[in-house]
């Protein structure tokens, strides 16, 4: 029975990961972990099915409550920064959901992820429930139990392990070979096969190497107005590409004109098409409005209260609490994602977004608009309200 579940859950992890572009939602409501009591703890998860069978399984062995709350089917971090996991998805599980009859606490662990679009005080206001943020990764929440509840810096962070880039190259993969094999396959059936090879071969070599290449990307300086680690980075990825033509038309032993060229075509426009960021997950060519306006966390340092709840929401561990001052400082500014999740959960609004023109998104404004400045935004909603808001 055991090695069934597994077998369901390993198969259950490759379906969904292949289909990761579109939402899989699951039932929202409370479910039991367990044999969980009065006194046990109460978690929270977004109701993307992949994410609700992971974090059931990271909480093995642990008896407690596990809320499903309404994301659209979304996972956290993305449901949570484009406003579909917010307070009121937050309010509305802990009222329908009877988990104020189950337990006798007021106390619920939210994904740390979750926290650029849920705010804890309000929901402290409107439930009287206290938020506990938890570790960024499911798989840590064994160890946050046995600390008490405490995240230590590595719980914080958000990392992307090789599986994590494996999955994310298979969703690109899978879904550019469908829509491939859909053209390709009537006009050029023998090529087709190869060709898929190329599309997974592209993917991988995209995300499995941004490590390596990621430190081009910060380089400032441009050519003919376009960042100049951007071109070199395209450039390794299109040689790697040119490397997938030659193996194939050396296998073949063909050089016919015209096959060459389709080959060409198809793998700069795979290659383009991996790089540009239309779903937020490609690491190369990241938001509009993070390159042109530059936005980044300003302090207005004398407001700080020392609170430390910056430091628990960060998924890049940028903060450090001077204990002699008590205030916040910044030490590793370079690695914000400009998420917005500090400058939501600060009780004291010491944190907003400025830019070199000195032009503010207030910490109203990233709360009530989802203003944070992560993926793409020049086309929607948002941007244009942030545009407005800006030039007000
Ligand atoms: S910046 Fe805000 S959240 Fe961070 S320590 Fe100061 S008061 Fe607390
Ligand atoms: S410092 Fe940057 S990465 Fe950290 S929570 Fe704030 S916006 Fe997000």
């Amino acid at each position: 029975m055991k090695f069934t579940n597994f077998l369901y859950y390993v198969f259950i992890n490759i379906v969904e990961t292949l289909i990761r572009f579109f939402p899989v939602p699951t039932k929202t409501g409370c479910r039991k972990i367990g044999s969980p009591d009065q006194d046990s703890p109460v978690f929270l998860t977004c109701n993307f099915h992949l994410t609700v069978l992971r974090v059931k399984r990271a909480l093995r062995g642990i008896d407690c409550y596990l809320l499903v709350a309404n994301s659209k089917g979304i996972n956290v971090w993305c449901a949570s920064a484009g406003g579909l996991l917010n307070n009121h998805s937050v309010i509305s599980i802990i009222k329908t959901s009877g988990i104020e009859e189950k337990v006798e606490h007021k106390k619920i662990i939210l994904p740390q992820l979750a926290a650029p679009g849920i705010e804890a005080n309000e929901i402290k206001k409107k439930t009287g429930w206290n938020v506990i943020w938890g570790p960024a990764d499911a798989k840590d929440i064994p160890s946050f139990l046995k600390k008490n509840f405490v995240k230590t810096t590595e719980m914080n962070s958000i990392r992307f392990s090789i599986i994590q880039r494996i999955e994310v190259a298979s969703m690109w993969a899978f879904m550019i070979s469908i829509i491939l094999t859909i053209i390709w396959l009537p006009l050029f059936l023998r090529e087709t096969p190869a060709m898929l090879i190329q599309v997974w071969y592209i993917s991988l070599v995209v995300f499995l190497l941004f490590p390596l290449y990621e430190p081009l990307l910060r380089l400032r300086k441009r050519l003919l107005f376009v960042n100049l680690g951007r071109i070199l980075v395209f450039l390794i990825i299109l040689f790697s590409a040119a490397v997938g033509i030659v193996i194939y038309v050396f296998a073949i032993k063909q050089y016919e004109k015209w096959l060459l060229i389709r080959w060409c075509i198809f793998s700069v426009s795979v290659v383009i098409l991996i790089m540009i960021d239309l779903a937020g997950t490609t690491p190369v060519i990241k938001s509009g409005l993070l390159e042109e306006r530059t936005f980044s966390i300003a302090i207005e340092k004398e407001k700080c209260e020392g609170t430390g709840i910056c430091i628990q929401v960060c998924p890049r561990n940028c903060y450090e609490l001077n204990s002699k001052t008590n205030k916040i400082r910044m030490i590793n500014a370079e690695l914000c994602v400009r998420c917005g999740a500090c400058i939501v959960q600060c009780p004291f609004d010491v944190l907003y977004f400025k830019n070199e023109k000195g032009q503010v998104i207030s910490p109203d404004n990233v709360r009530k608009f989802k203003l944070n400045l992560m993926g793409k935004r020049d086309c929607c909603i948002a941007c244009k309200i942030s545009n407005q808001l800006i030039k007000a």
